[in-house]
C-alpha cells in the first residue's frame, strides 16, 4: 500500500492549523501528502461540527471516498465518537481533536491488519491535552503566513456553541513555546503570523497575559506583521487597544463577535455582556486605534428571537457599521444548552432575517471600502 495521504479540512482556522500539524507528523513518519484524492490510498477528513450543514458536507465527502483507509478526525470525532463507524461503516479510524499526535501510529496499526481477519477499527477521543512538540513540525500550507495556536478549548459555554464539548477545557500554551514556534517559522521564511484561539483575550500563562504576549511578539526579528483571532467582548480591554495602537507590526484589525443586538437574547446565549457594554467597547476601540478595522459574527433565528429582538440586531449593525460580518442562521448543536430550547423561529423566517442583515452589511462594507479609497 502506498504511503500517499489525502487530508481534507473543513471548518475554522483552528482546523487548518491542526491539519498542518498532522501533515507534519505524517511526513516525519514517511508518508507523502497529496492534494489529489484519487492518488491517495489513505484519506483523512478533518471535520467541523459548528453547524448541521458543515457535518452534512463531511458525510457526503466520506461517502464519495474510494481510499483504502479512511479516517474521520476533528470536532465530529469528539461529537460522535464510535457512532461514526455505524453511520459510515467504511471509516477505519476516528481521532479526537486532542489525540491527533497518535494518527501516524494508528494508520500503521490499521495498515498492518487491513484485509486480514484481524482487520480492526480504532477510535481515540479521550486525551485532555496535546504535547507542545506537535507544533514544531514546521509544516505550513502557506509559505509566508502561519497560524500559531496560543490556546486550545473553551469554557465560556455560550449556549449555542458546541466547541467546549468537542475541543475540551481551556488550556494555554506557554509563552516561551509560542515564541519559539514563531522564531522557527520566521527562520523558515514566514513573514506574517496570526495568533489563534477560541478566545485569545483570556490568554494567561506564567504571569503573561494576552497584552504582554503581543508585546513580546512585536519585536521579533524578521516578523513583518501579526494579528490575532478570535476575541470575546467580555475579556477585551482598552489596554489591548492601546497595544494595538502602539505596536507597529500588529494589524489594526479586530474580530469581535456580537452575535445579537438584543440583551434578552445575549442573556439566553450566555454571552456575559450587554448591547451597551459592547457599543462602549467599540467606541473605545475607534478612539484609541485610528482607522482600526472591525468585523463580527452574528446569529439570526436563535430560539425565541422575536421581531423586536431581530430589529435590535439590525439597528446595532446599522449603528456600529462593521467593516465586515459573518452572519449565520441558528442551528441546534448536540450537548448545548440552547439545543434544549424549542427551535421556535421557522426556517423561512431565519432565511428572511439572514438576507436582511446580509444585504444591510453588504451596503455598509461597500461604503466603508469607498471611504477608505478616498
Ligand atoms: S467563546 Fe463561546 S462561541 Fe466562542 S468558542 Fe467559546 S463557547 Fe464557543
Amino acid at each position: 500500500m502506498s504511503k500517499k495521504v489525502f487530508l481534507q479540512t473543513f471548518g475554522c482556522q483552528m482546523n487548518v492549523r491542526d491539519s498542518e500539524v498532522i501533515c507534519g507528523l505524517l511526513e516525519k513518519a514517511g508518508y507523502k501528502i497529496t492534494e489529489d484524492e484519487d492518488k491517495a490510498e489513505i484519506a483523512i477528513f478533518n471535520t467541523c461540527s459548528v453547524r448541521q450543514h458543515a457535518e452534512e458536507k463531511v458525510w457526503s465527502a466520506v461517502g464519495r471516498s474510494k481510499a483504502k483507509i479512511i479516517g474521520v478526525i476533528g470536532c465530529m470525532a469528539n461529537n460522535y465518537r464510535e457512532a461514526i463507524f455505524e453511520k459510515a461503516p467504511k471509516v477505519d479510524f476516528v481521532v479526537g481533536t486532542a489525540d491527533i499526535a497518535k494518527i501516524p501510529a494508528i494508520i500503521a496499526e490499521i495498515k498492518k491488519h487491513k484485509g486480514s481477519l484481524l482487520e480492526k477499527k480504532i477510535y481515540e477521543t479521550d486525551a485532555n491535552f496535546r504535547e507542545d512538540e506537535i507544533y514544531h513540525t514546521g509544516f505550513h500550507l502557506d509559505r509566508t503566513h502561519a497560524f500559531v495556536v496560543i490556546s486550545e478549548g473553551c469554557e465560556n459555554y455560550c449556549s449555542y456553541c458546541v466547541v467546549p464539548y468537542v475541543r475540551g477545557k481551556l488550556r494555554f500554551r506557554s509563552s516561551t513555546d509560542i515564541l519559539d514556534e514563531i522564531r522557527e517559522d520566521i527562520e523558515a521564511g514566514i513573514e506574517k503570523i496570526t495568533l489563534l484561539g477560541q478566545n485569545v483575550n483570556a490568554y494567561k500563562s506564567d504571569g503573561v497575559n494576552f497584552v504582554k504576549l503581543v508585546k513580546l511578539v512585536n519585536p521579533l526579528q524578521g516578523l513583518k506583521e501579526f494579528s490575532f483571532i478570535t476575541s470575546h467582548p467580555k475579556d477585551t480591554s482598552k489596554e489591548l487597544f492601546q497595544a494595538m495602537a502602539d505596536l507597529e507590526k500588529l494589524k489594526k484589525c479586530l474580530h469581535l463577535p456580537i452575535q445579537s443586538g438584543s440583551d434578552r437574547i445575549l442573556k439566553l446565549m450566555n454571552r456575559n455582556y450587554t448591547r451597551k457594554s459592547y457599543i462602549d467597547l467599540v467606541e473605545d476601540y475607534r478612539r484609541i486605534v485610528s482607522n482600526g478595522e472591525l468585523s463580527t459574527d452574528i446569529i439570526v433565528g436563535f430560539p425565541t428571537e422575536s421581531e423586536q429582538d431581530f430589529q435590535d440586531t439590525y439597528d446595532l449593525v446599522k449603528e456600529v457599521e462593521f467593516n465586515s460580518a459573518y452572519i449565520f442562521k441558528y442551528s441546534p448543536r448536540p450537548h448545548t444548552e440552547a439545543a434544549k430550547m424549542a427551535d421556535t423561529v421557522p426556517k423561512e423566517e431565519k432565511e428572511k432575517r439572514h438576507k436582511l442583515i446580509l444585504d444591510l452589511q453588504k451596503k455598509i462594507s461597500h461604503q466603508k471600502k469607498c471611504q477608505k479609497r478616498k
